[in-house]
């Protein structure tokens, strides 16, 4: 085991190889020149909603760009944003350990570069995945050592236009509070552009008998439980070795196919081909691919997942099985399925997440106005695949765009860096191996807009600029042999 000394050179490479490319970049962002009724607010050139490692990734990009007057905002106490502590149950990631994730390509700032400070280059070699836990430990060194600025426990809640800027409203432990912006990242993860989502059918059940795989559960909680799990990609197997580990009496996984699914087809959308140019092909492409990947259904476990559960014996799958209905039998539930009832404990949903802007509050304002995929589906995956439909239909940096043109320009300033944009983008903004690609897509869009958007501005400082590179007056010999 190496240590803390290897740590502090490595922390030592960070800064060198910082400076190496120039940063931190002289500030050239201009303040907008209108609305004069704002003169007096302060405001953030960018607001970063969400502290996992995409919002991190992009403020990182964007302080490569220059824009340095960006802060990002978590819900979260610090270190416990995203997933990774609270409800990631694999005990690794399945990612490649190489990929780059936030670091942006610079060597000292990976995984690997970190790893092997703390742990040396043998168990590096060794090392098959990334255990999840260390994975946040990975994410809180990358915070601390670039000095990201995260502000937490500020959950936002509106989101509205305000003159030419933006206008946050957080709740910070209980009490509003008012950001203003010119731009706003929304990098809210999995759920950001939706959430859980959960059957019709449990909205009849109390609460106290389920949960969805992305909500926190105390793993003493299964001791002596019987447990039905819906569904059987990944979150559910992994849901159903921290269950079987912790004592259940016993776990029913409930299938509507009539196998699992063995092949995750979107591990094939990690090369550069298609992290460049996704987004440049025609709509029914970009469907096209996402229909390819889907029609597996659910991503399916990872080997290490299944190899967990497969010898306790008390673990069952059932096949070509669906809950017709549920009855709430006091202090069980029974389950009414095609195939025949089971009397359990407790649920669990591993059905994955939505795509519904409606179930973002913070999004109330603005929503009506955003444009989604609906018109630009071909009619013919519609009926196999209706909910490509809800997905935000988002410009080339990530940017809202109109669902009426002229509107509500201020769209352009909101760039939707969650799961929301992967119909549009591709794996960009959320999973490991796309995620560099995609921040450095939304800060150099970003950087692009407000020269854009200020031009004028930026013109006048050129005619102003009167900074000779040196002094005629030292030179009066040779403006002789000149003559
Ligand atoms: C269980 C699980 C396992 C995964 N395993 C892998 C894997 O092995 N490899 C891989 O490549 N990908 C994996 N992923 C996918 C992806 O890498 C993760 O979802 C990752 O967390 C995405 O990072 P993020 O920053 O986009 O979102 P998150 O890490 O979820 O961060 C978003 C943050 O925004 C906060 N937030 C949301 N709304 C608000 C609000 N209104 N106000 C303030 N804060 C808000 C959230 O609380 C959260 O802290 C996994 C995902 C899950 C759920």
């Amino acid at each position: 085991m190496m240590g803390n000394q290897d740590l502090k050179a490595l922390e030592f490479q960070v800064q060198n190889d910082l400076l190496k490319i120039n940063i931190p970049l002289s500030p050239w962002v201009i303040n907008p020149s209108e609305p004069s009724e704002m003169a007096n607010t302060d405001f953030l050139d960018v607001a970063i909603i969400g502290g996992g490692m995409a919002g991190m990734a992009a403020s990182f990009a964007l302080m490569k760009e220059g824009i340095s007057n960006n802060k990002i905002f978590d819900e979260n106490p610090q270190n416990l944003e995203g997933p990774w502590i609270k409800y990631a149950r694999m005990n690794s990631l399945r990612s490649d350990k190489r990929f780059l994730g936030p670091s942006l390509g610079i060597p000292s700032l990976t995984f690997a570069s970190w790893y092997e400070a703390l742990y040396g280059k043998e168990s590096w070699e060794k090392l098959i995945y990334c255990p999840t836990k260390l994975w946040q430990d990975y994410l809180g060194w990358f915070r601390r050592v670039l000095k990201l600025p995260i502000e937490n426990k500020m959950t936002l809640v509106k989101l509205n236009p305000s003159a030419n800027l933006l206008e946050l409203t957080f709740h910070q432990e209980g009490h509003p509070v008012t950001v203003y912006a010119r731009k706003v990242i929304l990098a809210t993860g999995r759920e950001g552009s939706g959430g859980f989502d959960t059957p019709l059918y449990l909205k009849k059940i109390p609460k106290r008998f389920y949960a969805h795989t992305g909500e926190v559960i105390d793993p003493q909680f299964f001791y002596h439980k019987r447990i039905a799990i819906i569904g059987a990609g990944s979150s559910a197997f992994d849901a159903a070795g921290v269950a079987l580990e912790n004592g259940a009496e016993s776990v029913e996984m409930l299938v509507r196919r009539s196998a699992i699914s063995q092949i995750n087809k979107f591990s094939r959308f990690s090369y550069p081909g298609l992290e460049n140019g996704f987004y440049l092909l025609s709509d029914e492409m970009r469907c096209l691919f996402f229909a390819a990947a889907l029609k597996e259904g659910a991503v399916d476990p990872s080997k290490a997942a299944v190899e967990r559960i497969k010898d306790f014996e008390n673990f069952h799958i059932h096949y070509n099985t669906h809950i017709e209905h549920m009855v709430d039998n006091e202090n069980t539930l029974l389950l009414h399925t095609n195939k025949k009832t089971l009397e359990v404990d407790f649920i669990i949903m591993a059905t994955g997440y939505d795509i519904d802007l409606t179930k973002r509050a913070e999004l109330d304002g603005i929503r009506d106005a955003i444009l989604l995929w609906e018109n630009h589906v071909p009619k013919e995956l519609l009926q196999e695949f209706p909910k490509f439909r809800y997905f935000p239909y988002l410009g080339n940096h990530f940017e809202f765009l109109e669902a009426t043109p002229g509107t509500a320009p201020f769209l352009k300033n909101i760039h939707c860096f969650n799961y929301g944009a992967s119909l549009s983008h591709g794996l960009l903004s959320g999973d490991i191996p796309g995620l560099s690609v995609g921040a450095t897509r939304l800060a150099k869009g970003i950087a692009a807009d407000f020269f854009l958007s200020e031009s004028l501005l930026y013109l006048e400082k050129i005619k102003e600029w009167q900074t000779p590179d040196f002094n005629s007056l030292d030179y009066l010999s040779l403006n002789k042999k000149l003559e």
